[in-house]
C-alpha cells in the first residue's frame, strides 16, 4: 500500500496558498506529519479525504486516483477531523451501531460483532453504555477512532488527535493508535514532537504548504550528530547569544539560569559542551532554515 502525492497546490479564495507544490510518498505503517499551526496539515488531510479539491496536483492510493474517483477512496478510508463537533446524548454502543448502519453493515449480528471489536480495540468496553456527550476529551478521541474503524479502513487519517489531551489521556490514546497502526496505514498530524518520537516509523516536517524533510526519525537525528551544543547562561545574556549563534531552543533552570541548545557544525566557542541530538533539534533546524528563506 502506498499513498503518492505529487505537485499538490491549494489556494484559498482569500489568496492564501495553503499547499504549495507539495510532494510526498507514504508507505504502510505509522506516519507522522509534524508542523506548526498554519503549516497546511489539515488542508492536506481534508484533500486526501476528498472533502475539498486542490487547484492542481495528483493523489494516488495504490491503483486509486483519489481526485478522479473520490467514492473509491471513501470506501477504504477512515478519517478523524481535527474537531468532531458535538455528540448526541446516546450511549457509545448505540451510536456506533447507528454509524455502522450508515456505513452499510445491514445485518444486526454483524454490527454487534464489529461494534464489540472496535470498543475493545479502543478500550471503551467499560463505558460503552455511557453517553458519548459526557466523555472526557481522551475518551471522545478514542471514540473517534472506534467509529472510523467500523468499515475496516486500509487508510486511516487522524488530524491532531492529541491536541488538548492531558498526559494520561494522551498516553492511552497513543497506545490505541499504536495498536491500530500495526495493521494499517495511519497518517496522523501533530505539532508535538514527542508524539512522533513515541509512535512513528516514518515522518515528514511540513511548513508553509511544503514538505521540508521526510524520513525515519532516527535517520534525521543521526544526520545532526556532532552539530548540537549546549551551554548554561544568565537570562540577561540570551539575546546576545541568539544574535551570535543559531539558538534552537532555550529553557529555564531552577536557579533561573538558562540552558540553550545551538546548531553548529563546529564547536561555537570553548564555553559550549557537545550535546546529544534529539528530534526537537531536527524540527527546529528545519523550521528555522525554512523561515529565513
Ligand atoms: P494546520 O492544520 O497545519 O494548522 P491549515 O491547513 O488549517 O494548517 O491552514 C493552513 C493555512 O490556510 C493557514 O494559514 C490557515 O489560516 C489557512 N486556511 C485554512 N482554511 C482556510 C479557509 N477555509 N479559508 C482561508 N484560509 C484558510
Ligand atoms: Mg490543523
Amino acid at each position: 500500500m502506498k499513498l503518492s502525492i505529487s505537485n499538490l497546490t491549494k489556494t484559498y479564495t482569500n489568496g492564501l496558498k495553503a499547499l504549495n507544490d507539495l510532494n510526498l510518498e507514504i508507505e504502510a505503517g505509522m506516519f507522522g506529519l509534524l508542523g506548526p499551526n498554519g503549516a497546511g496539515k489539515s488542508t492536506l488531510m481534508r484533500t486526501i479525504a476528498t472533502l475539498q479539491n486542490p487547484d492542481c496536483g495528483k493523489i494516488a492510493f495504490d491503483e486509486i486516483n483519489i481526485l478522479d474517483d473520490p467514492m473509491a477512496i471513501r470506501r477504504v478510508l477512515g478519517y478523524l477531523p481535527q474537531s468532531f463537533g458535538v455528540y448526541p446524548n446516546i450511549s457509545a454502543e448505540k451510536l456506533l451501531d447507528y454509524f455502522a448502519v450508515l456505513k452499510g453493515v445491514a445485518s444486526k449480528k454483524e454490527r454487534n460483532t464489529i461494534v464489540q471489536e472496535v470498543l475493545e480495540l479502543t478500550n471503551l468496553c467499560d463505558v460503552r453504555k455511557k453517553s458519548v456527550s459526557g466523555y472526557s476529551g481522551g475518551m471522545k478521541q478514542r471514540f473517534g477512532i472506534a467509529q472510523l474503524l467500523l468499515n475496516n479502513p486500509q487508510l486511516i487519517i487522524v488530524d491532531e488527535p492529541t491536541a488538548g489531551l492531558d498526559p494520561a489521556e494522551r498516553n492511552r490514546f497513543l497506545n490505541v493508535l499504536r495498536e491500530v497502526g500495526t495493521t494499517n496505514t495511519v497518517i496522523f498530524s501533530t505539532h508535538i514532537v514527542d508524539d512522533i518520537k513515541e509512535l512513528c516509523t516514518d515522518m515528514a516536517i511540513m511548513n508553509r504548504g511544503r514538505i521540508l524533510q521526510h524520513g525515519q526519525p532516527s535517520t534525521a537525528i543521526s544526520k545532526i550528530k556532532s552539530s548540537i551544543w549546549s551551554k548554561t547562561i544568565l537570562s540577561k545574556d540570551l539575546e546576545w547569544h541568539e544574535n551570535e549563534y543559531q539558538v534552537l531552543s532555550s529553557g529555564y533552570n531552577q536557579d533561573n539560569s538558562i540552558s540553550i541548545r545551538v546548531f553548529s557544525e563546529e564547536i561555537p566557542h570553548e564555553s559550549f559542551r557537545a550535546a546529544q541530538p534529539n528530534l526537537e533539534d531536527v524540527y527546529f533546524i528545519a523550521l528555522q532554515k525554512d523561515n529565513t528563506k
